[in-house]
């Protein structure tokens, strides 16, 4: 539920509707520009609250046609949030390119991944330290030490660290590290998980469910945002349809729709989508297309010996060339890859 204040409308009115809103257990977003006031209703409004909006002095019109993530929305955010991470900035002109192995697999493997993906342009190095595997019997990451090694891959490259988070309890110790908390697909409606890292001082990369609906993603990410935690940017990274040809399909639609539902930047990984590294480069591209503030690529420096998703993996090589290929087309679309 949005309220629209006039310009004019005296500042005592305009505490008053605050505190009508505040009274009925909800909190409250302000945002002005050059005609209006709008108040955003954040919470469970009791169902007489409009009526009492629509009457309180100052009050041009109440809105409740609204979208049920107030905080994601774009109706009250009506630009795209810029998330500083370290000197890079996403969500902006400038796409970003996050790079770097599925797995964190030994000190030798992240920093020469670290090393390719910044001389082929990544802004930033990804690798999972906790690791959710299918299987039990799968390398489930080397944990905290695949912390430590990525803080090191760090200072040595310069660039900012995306790893994944699973469980609540290890908010504390990821953050010591990370510079973003990635949530995978099997997490994104783990509701716990989501309100800790909302509580955290860390941006976070949401990752959509392989079989969420754009709908609940944006519920997802609200979670995030109403515990406190404004620096979220969301992910699409396929969804399971009944096609084999591709480990995921590449969801290009919601990539559209999300740019148009909400102010929170969108990244796409074409990795997990394809499931196949010669695929890879086309959905980076076609997400990009699509409106994404920037993908998020697995690269390794042997894919052949990588202890997760190698099929899926760049070569150093391959990652470069992709690179220099989207640079043309960022250009097109009025965007830029430094
Ligand atoms: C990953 O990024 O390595 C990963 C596990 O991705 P997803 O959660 O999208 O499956
Ligand atoms: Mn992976």
């Amino acid at each position: 539920m949005i309220a629209i204040l006039s310009k004019e409308c005296p500042l005592a009115d305009k505490a008053a509707v605050l505190r009508l809103i505040e009274a009925a257990g909800c909190r409250v977003v302000v945002r002005e520009n050059e005609e209006e006031t709008c108040v955003g209703v954040i919470g469970s409004p009791p169902d007489d609250l409009a009526l009492r909006l629509s009457a309180a002095k100052g009050v041009k019109a109440v809105r409740t046609d609204t979208a049920p993530y107030p905080m994601v929305s774009r109706e009250a955010h009506p630009d795209t949030s810029l998330i500083k991470i370290r000197d890079v900035v996403v969500g902006g002109t400038e796409l970003a390119i996050i790079a770097g192995p599925c797995s964190v697999e030994s000190q030798s493997q992240i920093l020469a991944s670290a090393r390719a993906v910044a001389a082929g342009g990544a802004q930033m190095l990804r690798g999972g330290a906790f690791k959710p595997r299918t299987s039990p019997y799968s390398f489930q990451g080397l944990e905290a030490e695949g912390l430590e090694l990525l803080a090191q891959a760090r200072a040595q490259s310069g660039l900012p660290v995306v790893t994944e988070i699973v469980a609540p309890e290890d908010v504390e110790l990821v953050c010591e590290y990370a510079d973003v908390l990635q949530i995978g697909a099997r997490n994104m409606q783990n509701y716990r998980l989501l309100s800790a890292v909302g509580r955290a001082e860390k941006p976070v990369l949401l990752k959509r469910g392989m079989s969420a609906t754009v709908e609940e993603l944006l519920h997802a990410a609200e979670y995030i945002l109403s515990a406190g935690n404004p620096r979220v940017m969301l992910c699409e990274r396929g969804i399971r349809t009944f096609g084999t040809h591709t480990r995921n399909t590449l969801d290009v639609g919601a990539v559209a729709v999300l740019k148009a539902r909400t102010h929170l930047p969108v990244i796409v990984d074409p990795s997990h989508a394809a499931g196949l590294r010669e695929f890879v480069p086309q959905l980076a591209m076609a997400g990009i297309a699509a409106g994404a503030d920037g993908i998020i690529v697995e690269v390794h420096p042997e894919p052949e010996k990588a202890m997760s998703d190698g099929r899926q993996s760049l070569t150093p090589e391959g990652f470069k060339s992709m690179v220099d290929r989207l640079r043309p087309l960022a250009l097109a679309l009025g965007r830029r890859i430094s």
